[in-house]
């Protein structure tokens, strides 16, 4: 392992740096501001202007797709590459958008890239890869314990040449947003099928299909998160062409296998981003305010906050760092522990320390005026979204149990 970064790597890290220095946190506020706008107009879920201009900008700074794979094509990153990179653009709440390396769509993107057929890679991929739609991914269903993959419930039936989709969905993140055309559904084909690991299968449905509802979006701790959100969404009796399936009937797993891999390990690059940036406004703030007699960064408990949070990002970080080298030299599957271990281990350092952050701006830590509250609200998230904390560590307590059982 040679976690020093190459010089190409060191030019972006630079390069994106500075665009996020000169246009995207100059930008937040305005964000803020033209959702609230649209907010008070009675309908958020709608593009913010700055943000197209700032896709408009990075896509001319050349600074745009850093997530695809190497393995695919001229010109990408490793995992290992793209975690430092990726690590900046999570430093901001809108930090992952302007460079089209938002979740999910660069999980979608890496499953249409890896399974989806020259035909699906044409119709959809091409699109997301140029920032002109984006995607969902509908797998959580609120019928049942959806940690638990195998107790999916929607139904995929075939008639003829298409195939028949009834099920509830929830937790389907981006389906609100008008520029999200496309959802990758999971469901059973087979439910009766021996093996419980293929029953399923992934289809593609775009979001305009009849049958397809979005009933309501679902607030995180209160936040809309919107134009993006998290929707609840119906589907009945949908029929989509079954040219639709991605890689063939019952590899629905496999594909989740491969899928979240990328997915989660992007989450905890950029809550390592998030919580970096906490601890700059935690610095900052305690050296520039005195309570009884001194400053706040001179009591003991600060300093001994402060410490921790640099070792436990540290430590986050290295792990994230190995998880992504052994993805590269192994493959996702073969790397499944080390994912699991950091998909546990960065969201628990950054709810701590963006916490610590919030304690240390008293009563404006919990306000909308640091940023730390809506920060701490989607870091608490990841501790179940692509798989709560337990399952994760029931999987690595298996694999290290292997060999004594
Ligand atoms: C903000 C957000 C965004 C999301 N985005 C998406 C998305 O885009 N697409 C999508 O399909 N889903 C998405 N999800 C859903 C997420 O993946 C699920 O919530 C998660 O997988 C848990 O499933 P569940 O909610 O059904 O909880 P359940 O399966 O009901 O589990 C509830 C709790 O039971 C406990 N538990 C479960 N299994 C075990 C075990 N083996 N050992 C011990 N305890 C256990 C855990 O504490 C768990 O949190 C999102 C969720 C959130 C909060």
């Amino acid at each position: 392992m040679n976690f020093e970064h190459s010089g190409k790597v060191k030019a972006l890290q630079a390069r994106l740096t500075a665009f996020m220095e000169q246009h995207v946190y100059p930008a937040e506020k305005q964000f803020a501001a033209e959702m609230d706008a649209a907010r008070r107009a009675g309908n958020p879920w709608q593009p913010a202007p700055v943000m197209e201009q700032l896709k408009d900008k990075a896509r001319a700074a050349d600074l745009w797709n850093l997530f695809l794979p190497a393995h695919e094509g001229e010109g990408g990153l490793t995992n290992l590459e793209y975690a430092p990179l990726c690590a900046i653009m999570g430093r901001s709440a809108i930090g992952a958008e302007p460079f089209n390396c938002s979740a999910p769509d660069t999980g979608n993107m890496e499953t249409l890239l890896r399974y989806g057929s020259e035909a699906q890679k044409r119709e959809w991929l091409a699109p997301l890869l140029d920032g002109k739609i984006r995607s969902a991914f509908a797998m959580t269903e609120p019928a049942v314990a959806s940690s638990d993959a195998t107790n999916i419930e929607a139904r995929i039936e075939r008639d003829g040449d298409h195939y028949v989709i009834n099920a509830r969905k929830w937790w389907t993140s981006g389906a609100n947003d008008p520029r999200c055309k496309i959802l990758v559904f999971m469901g059973k084909t087979d439910p009766e099928g021996a093996n419980r690991h293929q029953r399923q299968s992934m289809v593609l449905v775009p979001l305009d299909t009849p049958g397809v509802t979005v009933l309501r979006h679902l607030p995180v701790f209160g936040y809309d998160d919107a134009p993006h959100g998290h929707a609840e969404v119906l589907f009945e009796n949908v029929r989509v062409p079954v040219t639709n399936v991605l890689l063939g009937e019952g590899r629905g797993f496999e594909i989740a296998q491969g899928r979240l891999g990328p997915g989660r390990i992007h989450h905890c690059m950029r809550l390592i981003g998030r919580a970096e940036r906490a601890l700059e406004a935690m610095c900052q703030r305690t050296t520039q305010r005195t309570a009884f007699g001194r400053r706040i960064a001179d009591q003991g408990v600060t300093r001994e906050r402060i410490a921790n949070a640099r070792i436990l990002i540290d430590q986050a970080r290295f792990l994230v760092l190995h998880a992504a080298w052994k993805m590269d030299e192994v493959g996702n599957k073969a790397a499944r522990k080390e994912i699991a271990m950091i998909k546990v281990a960065a969201p628990a350092m950054a709810c701590q320390v963006i916490d610590w952050a919030i304690q240390a701006h008293g009563g404006g830590g919990v306000s909308d005026d640091f940023g730390l509250a809506r920060a701490y609200a989607s870091a608490r998230t990841i501790r179940l979204a692509d798989g709560p904390d337990e399952v994760h560590r029931n999987a690595i307590a298996k694999m290290e149990l292997a060999a004594y059982l």
